[in-house]
């Protein structure tokens, strides 16, 4: 441990490991503080992939997209709330992201598509398993061969600054050092704060109660450092409800299930609404259902297409039958409405037309192959759209716009790019994008003095 470094990256998850790693490319000498005891945060449980579009593994495969669709459809799931700013520049440097991860050993070329989007965008690792343990590790292992050093039960407890300029911050080590280290530029990389049921309830407390697929770590401490330092927060009561969590154990079932093909069913064994529409949609058709709760259907195929449902499986939430029937009865559902459900359904993939809901997408297969399988589901907390303001230099600003000298933030941490609704695989490509940004950034700032 220095008493002083380049940048202070703070929170290793996606965005604070990719800030370092381009920081560092740039000749900067960064450090990591992490308050948990290893790196990787909510991106580490991070399930659907990353979004990008006119990517080289879309064109190699094909797949006509273009960023302005992109734009538009990430605006019209967030209800044309987005910051249209960040948005651009987002969509405009997806591709590059994608390539850079790909430079770095880093491979997503596996496409599938997440409710909202109407293209094959979702990148995600070639054996189509999660992206969020993939990623972590690959980062993981550049920052250890870059030599960048990551400090663990290291939580950072306040952002220092001087006549106006951020120059370093107070370290917590193991709950009982703390130290002052000095920077000359400071990144936040905290990621959300989906964990802090205070926070959270203060600004939305209709959602107390509910489960949170988040890590004990996402309590919104850049928040509220970065809030003393006059920077300014946008959208905080923009809170994303999930609607597919295995509730005993708080665990997001990915949104991959359903684009490879599966269906939701009530406790009658019937469809009620287009599985692939937007999280808050979808959520808010299970909240209609007497029981709150769902099960997701699926057959074999989608089991060996969607890699995370292995894990699933193993922790126990997949239940089983050899027919439709058998499934039901473990379901608890009627068998023949079931059937009835499963046979109108592939009719209307055969016909590529969802009379009854109007889904479009995650239709390319029937689900005829036996075994049948199904996960019992319900709403929960999943995400935070709110959070400090940035400029799309990733320069956290205050009440006025102005750029707070030397602080940088990236990732969860940041509000605005999501609007009301974020889109499944946005969050993979926020991290990416605005932490390659923030590293670059904060890098040249440093140059510069
Ligand atoms: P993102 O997706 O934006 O990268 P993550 O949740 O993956 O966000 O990562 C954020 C990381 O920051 C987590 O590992 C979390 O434990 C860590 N973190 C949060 N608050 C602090 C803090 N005060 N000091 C150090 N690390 C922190």
């Amino acid at each position: 441990l220095k008493d002083k470094y380049d940048i202070i990256i703070i929170g290793a998850g996606g965005a604070g490991m990719t800030a370092a790693l381009e920081a560092k490319a740039k000749g900067m000498n960064p450090v990591i503080f992490e308050k948990m005891p290893a790196a990787g945060g909510n991106t580490m449980k991070s399930s659907s992939g990353m979004n990008a579009s006119q990517t080289k593994f879309q064109k190699e495969q094909s797949i006509e997209d273009n960023n302005d669709l992109f734009f538009e459809q990430t605006l019209k799931g967030g209800h044309g709330t987005n910051d249209k700013e960040m948005l651009r520049y987002f969509v405009d440097n997806s591709a590059s992201a994608i390539d850079w991860l790909d430079s770095i050993g880093i491979r997503l070329n596996n496409l599938t598509i997440t409710g909202g989007m109407k293209e094959k965008r979702t990148h995600r690792p070639e054996d189509g398993s999660a992206v969020g343990q993939y990623l972590v590790s690959g980062l993981v292992k550049n920052v250890q061969s870059k030599g960048i050093p990551v400090f663990v039960n290291a939580k950072v407890t306040d952002i220092t600054e001087k006549d106006g300029k951020v120059n370093g911050v107070k370290v917590l080590f193991e709950e009982k050092d703390e130290k002052n280290i000095a920077a000359n530029a400071v990144v936040v990389t905290t990621g959300g704060y989906g964990a802090n049921m205070d926070m959270i309830s203060s600004v939305r407390p209709d959602l107390k109660g509910l489960v949170t697929t988040n890590q004990i770590g996402s309590t919104g401490d850049g928040i509220t450092m970065i809030e003393k330092l006059g920077g300014v927060t946008v959208d905080m009561d923009q809170i994303q409800v999930h609607p597919t969590v295995q509730q005993e154990k708080s665990y997001l079932i990915g949104e991959a299930v359903r684009g490879e093909g599966a269906i939701l069913v009530d406790k009658d064994g019937k469809r009620f609404t287009n599985e692939l529409d937007t999280r808050d949609n979808v959520t808010a058709a299970i909240n209609k259902l007497s029981d709150k709760a769902a099960y997701l259907v699926f057959d074999s195929g989608v089991k060996s297409r969607a890699k995370a449902i292995q894990q699933y499986d193993k922790m126990g939430f997949v239940i089983q039958g050899e027919t439709v029937e058998d499934l039901a009865k473990v379901m608890g559902v009627p068998g023949d409405q079931l059937k009835a459900t499963l046979d109108t359904w592939n009719g209307a993939v055969k016909d590529k037309k969802d009379a009854e809901f109007g889904r479009t997408t995650g239709m390319d297969n029937e689900l005829s192959a036996g075994p049948f399988y199904a996960i019992k589901i319900a709403p929960g907390i999943h995400y935070t759209m709110g959070g400090v303001k940035v400029n799309t230099n990733t320069e956290v600003v205050t009440k006025d716009g102005k750029a707070i000298t030397g602080l940088y933030a990236a990732g969860e941490v940041i509000g605005g790019l999501h609007g009301e609704n974020r889109i499944g695989g946005n969050s993979v490509a926020d991290i990416i994008i605005f932490g390659r940004q923030a590293g670059i950034k904060s890098a040249e700032f440093v140059k510069a003095q």
